[in-house]
């Protein structure tokens, strides 16, 4: 706009017709000429003056033009820059009568500021000065103001004189200057994170390909860090998103000062940070950035007043061993953070291409476990429990089987864990429950011995669905009686103190799954973290010690020692054992012989469909002779 303006007032007015331009142009344009044309009437008018010639209306109007002009005009000797002329917008904006002005150096009239003057007279000295220029006058009384300047020689009779234009800017600069601001402001809060103040994922954007790059260049490595923290979603839920907002400050600002200034962290949203550390030079760097990172976690955060504690799962992809631009590199990353969850989280692990194998199994999973419950590939099975004194079912263990139409039977071990983190567990454990009902008022329909189901319940069931509704729902609906159920919990699902969706405790949780006469397991027992002082606090109706421990308890002595430590506290507390996973007949006597009550395994029988299960709600005795425990164990792997 502005070198158009300066062009279209020093061109012809054909040349500004043909501009193509708006109107404003070109009346910008033929102004500029009117005032050309003035500036040189106003000197021929002075000389026909002097030599007392009278002009007519034509000059009139020259004169008019160059003296109302709205922009100051200066006529100057282009020899010795001492001004000629001066129209009434210049003494108006400047402060000087004619009389004062004329005669002074035009130069005086400019600011010397950054040698401002010295440009001026150079320019001015020029042969051909046409071009537009901005420069700042100063006043008499010495205000400042900016304006566009343009200069043109005339030649008057013998002398060279200057004609000087000046259009006063100082307003469109400040709205300019306002603008930028505004937009530099704008573009602050584009690029930046509104909680944290840390920039975002569209800096991250603009600003990652070029750190690529300059790895590229300079043959460094880069690395990104992708941090989630753990279990923020709960904190979240339970403490309130304000509680949750003040945390994630706090965490950003203790990530922020951990790294140095040329490394960037960026707020992804949610609990998710990127931290990209510039010119790594080995892998030692970064591992003692994560561990950097995850030692600034460990210290509570105080919010409110009260202590919380967050940790966070790093994953890490290298520029160039792990990708070459920014999608793959943040892919990377990504998968490898949750292979940091996988390994129970607060830890960080570098990215490597079986991790991506693994998460797209993983996704795979996922993705047909969604379909998985409405088609109908979900079945229930049960295992029963024996009373080992008299070799009774006492109870019958609920285990999921998902058989898929092209991969065949899918163990839990490998769905589970996919369906807990999909959040898939809360829909698939109500079918369980509903199952569990079903079967059991089935089996009253048909005759059979009442003996109470066990189901297993996982940490997110208790934490996000409202179990005790659920149950009281299901027991209603057919017509069971909630003895009839039994919740078999794991020990780090529980007793990691943690609060649910209603910002009730797990124990308080269990606490009411109890007043409703459910019936409590400890499953896996022994493999947990768990201070056994909960068993105090609990009123827990059974341990199951977890198979890992009575595989081998014939022959590792330390084995038999933990097993017969568990049963021995457990009749202290008034607690019933269930051994898992017996397989023979000397695991069996050796668990008879240390007063273990109860046993569940291959020995007695596979996990069954309901019609199957039937022959063992006769209430007589097993007769464990007619198995063959081998057998039973090679035909449960294709269960
Ligand atoms: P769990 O609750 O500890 O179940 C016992 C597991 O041991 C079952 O594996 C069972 O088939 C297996 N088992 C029983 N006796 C023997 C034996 O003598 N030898 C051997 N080698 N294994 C035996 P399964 O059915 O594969 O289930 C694995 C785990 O998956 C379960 O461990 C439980 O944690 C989980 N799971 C199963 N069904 C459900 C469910 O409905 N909901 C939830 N949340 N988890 C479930
Ligand atoms: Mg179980
Ligand atoms: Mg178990």
């Amino acid at each position: 706009m502005r070198n158009g303006t300066a062009g279209l007032k020093l061109l012809p007015p054909h040349s500004v017709i043909t501009d193509g331009g708006g109107v404003n142009q070109l009346l910008e344009g033929l102004g500029a000429l009117t005032v050309v044309m003035a500036g040189a009437f106003g000197i021929w008018r002075r000389l026909r003056m002097r030599s007392g010639t009278r002009f007519g209306v034509a000059e009139a109007a020259h004169h008019a033009a160059f003296e109302q002009s709205p922009n100051s005009v200066l006529v100057v000797d282009a020899d010795s820059l001492k001004v000629i002329d001066a129209n009434a917008a210049l003494q108006r904006d400047l402060g000087y009568t004619l009389a004062e002005v004329r005669g002074l150096s035009v130069t005086q009239l400019f600011t010397d500021e950054g040698g401002e003057r010295e440009l001026l007279a150079r320019k001015l000295r020029d042969p051909n000065p046409r071009s537009l220029f901005e420069i700042c006058q100063r006043s008499k009384s010495g205000t400042l103001r900016s304006v566009e300047m343009s200069a043109q020689r005339l030649e008057v009779g013998r002398r060279q004189l200057l004609l000087l234009t000046a259009h006063d800017v100082t307003v469109r600069r400040k709205v300019e200057a306002q603008l930028l601001e505004k937009q530099q402001h704008l573009d602050h809060l584009a690029h930046h994170d509104q909680l944290t103040g840390l920039p975002n994922r569209l800096y991250l954007a603009a600003h990652l390909p070029g750190a690529i790059e300059d790895a590229k260049r300079t043959g460094a490595m880069l690395a990104v860090l992708f941090l989630d923290l753990d279990r923020f979603k709960h904190i979240n839920d339970s403490r309130g998103h304000e509680t949750g907002d003040k945390l994630l400050k706090a965490v950003a600002q203790r990530i922020r000062s951990t790294m140095r200034t040329e490394d960037v962290v960026v707020r992804m949203g949610g609990d998710e940070f990127i931290v990209v550390l510039k010119t790594v030079k080995n892998t030692d760097q970064v591992n003692e950035a994560a561990t950097r990172i995850t030692e600034a976690m460990s210290a509570a955060v105080i919010v409110d007043g009260r202590p919380l504690v967050t940790t966070a799962s790093i994953g890490v992809s290298l520029y160039p061993r792990d990708g070459s631009d920014m999608g793959e590199l943040l892919r990377h990353s990504d998968t490898a953070m949750y292979q940091a969850k996988d390994r129970g989280r607060n830890n960080f692990q570098l990215f490597s291409p079986i991790m991506a194998r693994r998460l797209k199994e993983r996704m795979a999973i996922e993705t047909s476990l969604r379909t998985a419950l409405q088609t109908g590939q979900l079945d229930v099975h049960y295992q029963p429990i024996v009373d080992i004194q008299t070799s009774r079912v006492v109870a019958l263990e609920s285990l999921l089987r998902w058989k898929h139409p092209s991969h065949g039977f899918v163990p839990p071990d490998r769905f589970v864990a996919v369906a807990e983190e999909a959040g898939l567990i809360v829909p698939i454990g109500e079918f369980v429950l509903a199952r569990a009902m079903e079967d059991i008022a089935r089996w009253r329909q048909v005759g059979c011995v009442q003996v109470p189901v066990a189901v297993n319940i996982s940490a997110v069931q208790l934490q996000r669905s409202n179990l005790p509704a659920t149950i009281m729902k299901l027991t209603q609906q057919h017509g069971v009686s909630p003895k009839l159920l039994q919740l078999e919990l794991t020990e780090s699902a529980v007793f990691e103190r943690r609060e649910g969706r209603t910002g009730e405790s797990n124990e308080d949780a269990v606490g009411r799954l109890r007043e409703l006469g459910v019936r409590i397991a400890i499953d896996d027992f022994g493999t947990g973290y768990s201070s056994l002082s909960y068993l105090k606090r609990w009123r827990v109706d059974y341990l199951k010690i977890d198979r890992s421990f009575v595989r081998d308890l014939v022959t590792d002595m330390s084995d038999l020692a933990i097993v017969g430590a568990i049963i021995a506290m457990a009749r202290h507390l008034n607690i019933q054992v269930i051994a898992e996973g017996i397989e023979g007949w000397q695991q069996l006597e050796k668990l008879r012989q240390l007063g273990c009550s109860l046993a569940q395994g291959y020995l007695f029988a596979k996990p069954l469909p309901e019609e199957q299960c039937r022959r063992f709600l006769t209430g007589a005795p097993l007769d464990l002779t007619e198995h063959d425990p081998l057998l039973e164990a090679l035909e449960a792997t294709g269960s």
